[in-house]
């Protein structure tokens, strides 16, 4: 055993924020109109005084109710993790996945899940987990990247993530994105919320149009299109040399993705709504993506996106996590990315939320389409209270 003492955990709390956006950033989707950004942190201090920081989401999207989230992190995991030791990452995963049955589960090595081994309760248990991973670095003074093995890269390709605007203005609004942040690859929405496919057609020329040639252009239906529309939008966009088509298709038809990817000349990415190694071992059997994305918020944590890798990996799959939300969750990223081989780029999403631009001391700006890898203990961030203080919605100060 190491010299150090144990890293006890006092407390797990969850931490709800709703950042309103400005009036002129609030961009039109399948979601509705966005005019705000929630998301649920999660810190968990241990006895030492350190606080750790994650973020579970309850929604791929901008806006959600995150009562029952909030719910599974203190009144269900909470009360399985205090006083338990933090460094024990792997057998606390699994006591939270697994509730009563964990020593069993852990005793035969096989999985023995509550019932809601998908959806709140896995989302919930990320955010802690991730939570974990940076109170542990911060208490042995290392990058969670080093906890695992890295780095295999100090800075990290970033496309902007974004793209709302119609046909007549989107070339604006993608060289907005290059002004900010440099950035050589960038992602539009399209499907049901462009009401047609000439529309949707219409506005992947226009953003390739105001485009470099050697830039990235790729495009995101949402999981909104039926395999037909796909097919046929695959088919009018071939001109325009997509780096990606992502969620063509309803997440819950792995089928439907398996169909359009046979046809499709470029790549198919999905993901962001499957959660832990078990899903997204059938995403990439079933034959339907080359490009796998796990959003650590919502898959089962840092500990799950490694090993969600690694079975990628074994498929050659590379890993592009879905990365819509706070700071919290693209530092996240950026640990993951600095690790593993196959996470070879990383989503900068470019709706202006508060959470991504103003929660920490130091935040995440690209330079030249990259950012830095921070190279401090834990995943490297400080979260500044008075943005906490001022968004939180529910009621109490400070974080314990
Ligand atoms: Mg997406």
């Amino acid at each position: 055993m190491s010299g150090l003492p144990p890293l006890t955990i006092r407390a797990v709390r969850a931490i709800p924020l709703r950042c309103p956006l400005p009036p002129d950033r609030r961009p039109v989707s399948d979601f509705g109109r966005q005019d705000r950004f929630d998301t649920l942190l999660v810190a968990v201090t241990a006895e030492q005084g350190l606080t750790g920081f994650g973020e579970a989401k309850a929604s791929v999207g901008s806006m959600a109710d995150l009562e029952s989230l909030a719910a599974a992190v203190e009144k269900t995991l909470a009360p399985l993790l205090v006083g338990r030791d933090a460094r024990e990452i792997t057998g606390l995963w699994e006591l939270m996945y697994a509730g009563p049955r964990a020593g069993y589960a852990l005793r035969t090595g096989r999985p023995m899940p509550m019932a809601d081994r998908r959806g709140t309760r896995v989302a919930a248990l990320g955010g802690i987990d991730m939570a974990l991973w940076d109170l542990y670095g911060q208490y042995v003074g290392l990058p969670v990247f080093r906890l695992l093995g890295g780095p295999v890269r100090t800075r990290v390709p970033v496309y902007a993530s974004g793209g709302w605007a119609g046909p007549e203005r989107i070339g604006e609004e993608l060289a907005a994105y290059r002004a900010f942040g440099g950035f050589a690859a960038f992602k539009i929405r399209v499907g049901v919320m462009d009401g047609s496919l000439g529309r949707a057609v219409a506005r992947v020329a226009a953003a390739r149009d105001a485009l470099a040639p050697d830039d990235e252009l790729y495009a995101d239906a949402h999981g909104t299109m039926s395999v037909a529309e796909a097919k046929a939008f695959l088919a009018a966009t071939a001109p325009y040399r997509l780096g990606f088509f992502e969620e063509p298709t309803p997440v819950d038809d792995l089928e439907a993705l398996r169909e359009v990817r046979a046809v499709a000349a470029v790549p198919v990415a999905a993901g962001e709504s499957e959660a832990t190694r078990f899903g997204f071992r059938d995403l990439i059997l079933t034959g339907g993506v080359d490009i796998v994305q796990p959003d650590p918020a919502l898959c089962g944590g840092i500990t799950e996106t490694v090993r969600i890798a690694a079975l990628a990996g074994a498929h050659l799959r590379v890993v592009v996590p879905h990365l819509w939300g706070s700071a919290v969750l693209f530092a996240a990223g950026l640990q993951l990315a600095a690790a593993l081989p196959n996470v070879v780029r990383l989503e900068y999403p470019m709706a202006g939320h508060p959470a991504f631009h103003d929660l920490l001391e130091t935040p995440f700006v690209p330079e030249q389409g990259e950012v830095a890898v921070p190279d401090r203990p834990g995943l490297g961030i400080t979260v500044r209270e008075e943005f906490v203080e001022r968004f939180r919605t529910d009621g109490r100060r400070g974080i314990l």
